[in-house]
């Protein structure tokens, strides 16, 4: 039996599990996939406080590290399933806990075309920083509107010969800071009001049809990132969570769910803000009132 299970090895998570070791608690955190979450993305990351500039694979590396420090065990295993007396089904086991912090965050959103998943690794990527090295000297695009879109974009202009910058509409979301920077690239291209309709090639992708003015046009490329936002993935929680329309987990109080002893944590919640800094404000949060609840039980 453990006293908090942590579902999730994002900032939010082994935030939580931070806390939670520190306090002395027997914590097991369980994750999908690799730790550090959507912020081993982030090229750099400079809006966190206290740290001037940080690669996000930095951030992550450095969090685990101090939480392992603290004695952390970890699972690599997917969790299938987690009941109201908090007991966590995965693929490989069952483990109980006196309460469960679900920090899964989101998940890339993708552009839902045919062949999008067959091109994953071959061609198709949803991470410049993780990726964007195997382009090197190579024609690639980045498909989306927000920071991450052109972040990617300012990140493989340093690597590619030419980048294409695809947005859908003619605003963008990221802020100005990073669109001023990109406008000093001389090898990317922006092209708005834009769609991609298909990517094209047999075994890896070869060219990209994009939309635009109800025109269709093939574009040559090795790569293309897309870059559009992210969503959760939180049906498996549903028994014991309400979500909003977009699969958002509904909290109250910040991270107390409708169920007791069940809380939620970062990305995956309902929230106004979804940055580093609300993910370990949420983490540090969500552990201190489970320890403080089962404290006073
Ligand atoms: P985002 O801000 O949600 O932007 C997603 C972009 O993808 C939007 O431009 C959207 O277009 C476009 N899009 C969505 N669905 C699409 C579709 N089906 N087809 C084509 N385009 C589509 O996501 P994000 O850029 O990943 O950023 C997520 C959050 O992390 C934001 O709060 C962001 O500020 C933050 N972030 C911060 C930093 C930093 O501070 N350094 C870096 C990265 C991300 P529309 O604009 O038309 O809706």
């Amino acid at each position: 039996m453990y006293d908090i299970i942590i579902i999730g090895a994002g900032p939010a998570g082994l935030t939580a599990a931070l806390y939670a070791l520190r306090a002395n608690k027997k914590v097991l955190v369980i994750e999908a996939k690799s730790y550090g979450g959507q912020i081993i993305k982030a090229n750099k990351v400079e809006n966190y406080p206290g740290i001037d500039t940080i690669s996000g694979v930095d951030f992550a590396t450095n969090l685990f590290k101090q939480v392992e420090a603290q004695g952390l065990e970890i699972k690599y295993e997917t969790v299938e399933r987690v009941t109201s007396d908090k007991e966590v089904i995965t693929g490989n086991g069952s483990y109980k806990a006196k309460a469960v912090i679900i920090a899964t965050g989101v998940e890339n959103r993708k552009l839902n075309l045919p062949k999008e998943s067959t091109f994953v690794g071959k061609g198709v990527s949803y991470c410049a920083t993780c990726d964007g090295n195997f382009f090197k000297g190579k024609i690639v695009a980045v498909n989306g509107g927000g920071n991450t879109a052109i972040e990617d974009a300012l990140y493989l202009a340093d690597i590619c010969k030419k980048v294409y910058l695809i947005h859908r509409r003619d605003e963008f979301r990221a802020e100005a800071k990073y669109l001023k920077e990109l406008k000093n690239k001389n090898n990317v291209e922006i092209i708005l009001n834009a769609t991609i309709t298909n990517l094209n090639g047999d075994d890896h992708l070869e060219s990209i049809t994009v939309s635009r003015e109800n025109k269709e046009e093939n574009i040559k490329v090795d790569g293309l990132f897309i870059a559009v936002g992210q969503e959760p993935k939180n049906e498996i929680f549903a028994n014991v969570c309400d979500v909003n329309e977009y699969g958002y987990i509904i909290t109250h109080d910040e991270v107390y769910t409708k169920t007791l002893g069940i809380y939620a944590a970062g990305d995956t919640r309902v929230k106004v803000l979804r940055q580093l800094t609300t993910a370990v404000s949420d983490g540090s949060l969500a552990a201190t009132i489970a320890i403080k609840e089962m404290r006073e039980k």
